[in-house]
């Protein structure tokens, strides 16, 4: 929420918080105000409009919340540190005044990863920004976590390179955050997820203690400890810097689309692909409702399911894998529509105006990830589907699958509808999440695939991992004995604080 709108909203509502009732005054006594003030001059503030505007990430129900007049949470006040020093002091003063602390990348996080529901001090990291080094001849970049997705791309586009790593908030979105989430991009099938990208890490420990790892391509070192922090949402610590593999600019790009009578033979053809050894780097496979939505101009797309497959890199490699590929999804019914639907998807790739459309007029909506071996995939698919269509209120329950694996496939799924008449909005969008993590679980698929676990997912988090819930509480209390980092995330706890 930008700083303009959080200012109009003070003028226009007097506003509740969903997760700290009645909170507005700032709990903070003047004194770690100035103590935050002598460690980042110029980069604290407890205004009022500053900690509304960083009440709220991206978790779709919050739109709805703001709409109804209520925030989130509050945090105390919002700090922007400039170097891994001052990351160092504001942890060591938390932790010592037990202050919950909440790491801000971009807040584009759509699960409640970055809201303050326990107030305290939001560290955003939008100051750490600096490409600090490129290394030609070992492919990697050095760089703080605070940058931009789509700046750091674009310098690197600039410089010759790639990092292959596109989400669709790439223009809304920071490393750091990608790093603490696991992110992953629509080029995700070449190049891997974030943390297959991930070299070297740098991060600021609860008691403010640095830890670095070596930019080297592997050890045998023990275990990597520093990749704790890798889907860490801000549990913790602080991420400062990451190294990261890139890749010379593609020399070329091929496109190829194929419809499918059915979701299943659609799936088929990409497992029998990746068997092969081939990776195109985008390839997305949409069902009936989805191809309707996205692709009704196309020829031969009507009541089909589009697949879509995007090659690049070596020209030679390139024209390799388009045979391939071409040759798999024809021998699996797949029928060719050439390459203006991977041009279309393309140019309209980052357009996500529905949620500021539907929500105001009672739609309540949003996407869930999940992923699946290919041995229970068409199985997850179907039952997740169905499982949305049965909650009263729904009316879009659709599907694409969009990272492939020689192991799997992440599917991802929409659902839509307007809360029965007795039904809050919560209580609507709760069940229709409750019941697409229940069949996801049924189905032996993981529950989120690159979204992460936040507070939409954290009562199903030790559904999902067992025992090791156990073992990530007790590695989470040895390193953050107060708790001061992100509390309430990812686990469903008491107020320790
Ligand atoms: C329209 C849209 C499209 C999206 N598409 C994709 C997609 O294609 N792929 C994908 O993976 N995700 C996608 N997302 C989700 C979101 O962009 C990602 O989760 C992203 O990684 C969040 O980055 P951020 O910088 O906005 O983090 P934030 O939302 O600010 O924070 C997310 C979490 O990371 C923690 N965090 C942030 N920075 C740090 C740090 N330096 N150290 C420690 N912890 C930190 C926060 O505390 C929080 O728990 C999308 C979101 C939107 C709104």
């Amino acid at each position: 929420m930008s700083f303009y709108i959080a200012n109009c909203l003070l003028e226009i509502m007097s506003y509740d918080t969903v997760y700290q009732k009645d909170k507005k005054d700032c709990v903070f006594s003047k004194k770690i105000i100035e103590q935050l003030n002598s460690i980042v001059p110029n980069g604290v503030s407890d205004k009022e409009v500053d900690r509304v505007t960083y009440s709220k990430d991206y978790w779709p129900i919050t739109l709805r919340w703001l709409l109804d007049g209520k925030l989130p949470a509050l945090p105390d006040c919002i700090v922007w540190p400039e170097n891994a020093q001052q990351v160092t002091e504001i942890l060591r003063l938390a932790n010592r005044e037990k202050i919950p602390i909440v790491p801000f990348g971009e807040g584009s996080g759509v699960v409640g990863g970055a809201i303050p529901i326990r107030g305290g001090i939001v560290v955003d990291m939008k100051k750490m920004d600096s490409v600090v080094e490129i290394d030609d001849l070992g492919l990697m970049v050095t760089v703080q976590p605070g940058i931009n997705g789509m700046n750091l791309e674009r310098y690197l586009n600039r410089k010759g390179y790639t990092m292959g790593h596109i989400p669709q908030s790439i223009y809304c979105s920071s490393l750091g955050g990608w790093l603490a989430c696991r992110a992953a991009g629509q080029f995700s099938t070449k190049y891997g997820k974030i943390e297959d990208m991930v070299v070297a890490l740098e991060a600021v420990l609860p008691d403010g203690t640095i830890i670095k790892s070596k930019p080297v391509p592997r050890s045998s070192t023990g275990p990597q400890v520093e990749q704790l922090f890798l889907g860490s949402e801000g549990r913790f610590g602080i991420i400062t810097e990451a190294t990261l593999k890139i890749w010379p600019y593609p020399e070329e790009r091929s496109m190829l689309s194929f419809a499918f009578d059915d979701v299943y033979h659609a799936l088929e053809a990409v497992r029998k692909i990746m068997r092969k050894n081939v990776y195109p780097a985008v390839v997305r496979i949409y069902d009936m409702n989805e191809t309707l939505r996205h692709f009704y101009e196309t020829k031969g797309a009507k009541d089909k399911c589009m697949l879509i497959l995007l090659m690049e890199g070596d020209k030679k490699l390139v024209k390799l894998e388009n045979e391939i590929s071409e040759m798999t999804c024809k021998g699996e019914g797949g029928v060719a529509c050439g390459d203006e639907p991977v041009h279309h998807w393309l140019e309209t790739r980052f357009n996500v105006k529905e949620s500021s459309e539907f929500t105001p007029r009672g739609f309540i909506f949003d996407t869930v990830e999940v992923s699946v071996g290919w041995k229970n995939a068409p199985n997850l698919y179907k039952t997740v589907i169905e499982a949305m269509r049965k909650v009263g209120g729904v009316v879009v329950a659709s599907g694409h699958a969009s990272h492939f694996y020689p192991q799997g496939v992440c599917f991802y799924f929409t659902f839509g509808g307007i809360p029965p008449k007795d039904a809050a909005p919560f209580t609507f969008y709760e069940s229709v999440w409750d019941a697409i993590m229940k069949s996801c679980l049924e189905e032996q698929g993981s529950i989120s695939h690159h979204h992460g676990i936040g507070l939409i997912r954290a009562k199903w988090l030790e559904k999902e991992i067992g025992e090791r819930m156990q073992m990530l509480k007790k590695i989470k209390s040895a390193i953050d004995p107060h708790n001061i980092m992100n509390p309430g995330k990812m686990v469903v706890e008491r107020e320790e604080n």
